[in-house]
C-alpha cells in the first residue's frame, strides 16, 4: 500500500513537470485541435502543415524564389485545366495545382495571383478569352506572395495590359532583386502594401488586403465580396500556407500564428463563408469549379460555400499546426 502511494505521488509529479514544460498545450494537443478543425474539409492542409515530413513541391523559402532558373514547361497533360466561372463576378483560371482568379468589377478586372510563367498564355490569357473576358480590362494583379508558382505571370500582364501589380513590401524588395532573366521577367513596382494592409477599391468592389506575414515576410491575404446568383457572399483568401523552412526561428513561427488569427478575425467580422487559396489542394478549387455547372439539388448550396464556421476552422488548422510544428522544431 505504501508503494502505491509512492507511485501515485510520482505520477502527480510527472504530470506537473509535463504541464510546466508546455503550459500552452503539447504537440499532440495542437495536432488534435487541428485535426478536429480540419474535419474532412481540410485534410491536405492538415497533412501538409501538421505532419513532420516537409511536403514536396513549392514550399516556403525566401520571397523572390522565382529568381531560380526557369524550369521547362511541364507536360500539359499533367496540369492543364479549362477556365470556369465560379461566382457571378469571380472566375477561376488555374492549373490543376495552382489557382489564379479574376474578380470582375464595374470598372475593370482584378487578377488574384498568377501562376508559373508558362501558364500565363494558356491559362490566364486564353482562359479569359474563352470566358468572354478581355485581358485589356485587367487593372490590378494582386500577388499573395513572391514565390514563382504565384507571381511569374505578373510582369507579363503588367507589360502587355498596363495592369498595376500589388504586393507586400518585403516581397517587392525580394522580387526587385531578381535578375532580368528570371522566369516571367521582373515586374516594376506599382502598389506596395505595408504591415497595416489597405483597401483596394475598383469600381463597385473593395478588396480588403490584410498583411499576413509568415509564409513569406510580405504575404497578403484578402477578404472581398462575390455574388452568387445576385446574393452577396464574403470570401476569405488565404495567401500563404507552408511553414517547412521556419526551423528554430521562434519569431517567424509566432508571426505566422498571429497572422492566421488576424485574417481569421477580419474574415469573421466580414461574415466570410467562402474560403479560397492559391493551391487547389487546400480549397478544392479545381474539383469544386467543375461542379458549378451541375444542377443544384434542393437544399444544396454553392460548392465553394463552407460557412462562417468552415472559414474559421481553416485558419484554426493553420494556427494549431504551426503551434505544434514550432514545439516540434524546438523553437523557443
Ligand atoms: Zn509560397
Amino acid at each position: 500500500m505504501k508503494n502505491t502511494g509512492g507511485i501515485a505521488l510520482a505520477l502527480v509529479l510527472l504530470g506537473t513537470a509535463a504541464l510546466a514544460q508546455a503550459p500552452s498545450g503539447s504537440i499532440d494537443d495542437h495536432i488534435a485541435a487541428a485535426r478536429t478543425a480540419a474535419g474532412l474539409d481540410y485534410r491536405a492542409t492538415f497533412v501538409n502543415l501538421c505532419l513532420p515530413t516537409p511536403p514536396r513541391g513549392a514550399g516556403p523559402g525566401p520571397a523572390g524564389r522565382g529568381a531560380a532558373a526557369a524550369p521547362p514547361t511541364p507536360d500539359r497533360a499533367t496540369w492543364y485545366a479549362p477556365p470556369f466561372k465560379v461566382f457571378d463576378n469571380l472566375y477561376w483560371l488555374g492549373t490543376r495545382q495552382h489557382s489564379s482568379w479574376v474578380l470582375q468589377t464595374s470598372a475593370g478586372l482584378i487578377i488574384i495571383d498568377t501562376n508559373f510563367a508558362w501558364a500565363t498564355g494558356p491559362e490566364i490569357i486564353e482562359g479569359m478569352n474563352t470566358l468572354g473576358l478581355n485581358p485589356s480590362d485587367i487593372k490590378y494583379v494582386i500577388i499573395s506572395h513572391a514565390h514563382g508558382d504565384h507571381d511569374q505571370g505578373a510582369a507579363e500582364l503588367q507589360k502587355r495590359y498596363g495592369a498595376q501589380v500589388v504586393m507586400g513590401a518585403p516581397d517587392w524588395d525580394a522580387t526587385l532583386q531578381r535578375p532580368a532573366s528570371a522566369a516571367g521577367g521582373v515586374p516594376k513596382r506599382d502598389v506596395t502594401v505595408g504591415p497595416e494592409g489597405r483597401t483596394l477599391k475598383l469600381g463597385d468592389v473593395s478588396v480588403q488586403i490584410v498583411a499576413t506575414p509568415g509564409h513569406t515576410p510580405g504575404t497578403l491575404s484578402y477578404v472581398f465580396p462575390v455574388k452568387d446568383r445576385g446574393r452577396t457572399l464574403m470570401v476569405a483568401y488565404s495567401g500563404g500556407t507552408l511553414t517547412g523552412a521556419f526551423g528554430t526561428d521562434a519569431a517567424r513561427w509566432d508571426e505566422y500564428i498571429a497572422s492566421q488569427r488576424k485574417i481569421a478575425k477580419v474574415a469573421a467580422d466580414a461574415g466570410a463563408s467562402v474560403l479560397l487559396s492559391n493551391h487547389s489542394e487546400y480549397d478544392g478549387a479545381y474539383t469544386k469549379a467543375r461542379l458549378i455547372a451541375a444542377p443544384r439539388q434542393p437544399g444544396e448550396d454553392h460548392p465553394f460555400i463552407v460557412g462562417t464556421d468552415g472559414v474559421q476552422r481553416y485558419f484554426t488548422v493553420m494556427a494549431e499546426c504551426a503551434m505544434a510544428s514550432k514545439l516540434r522544431a524546438g523553437a523557443k
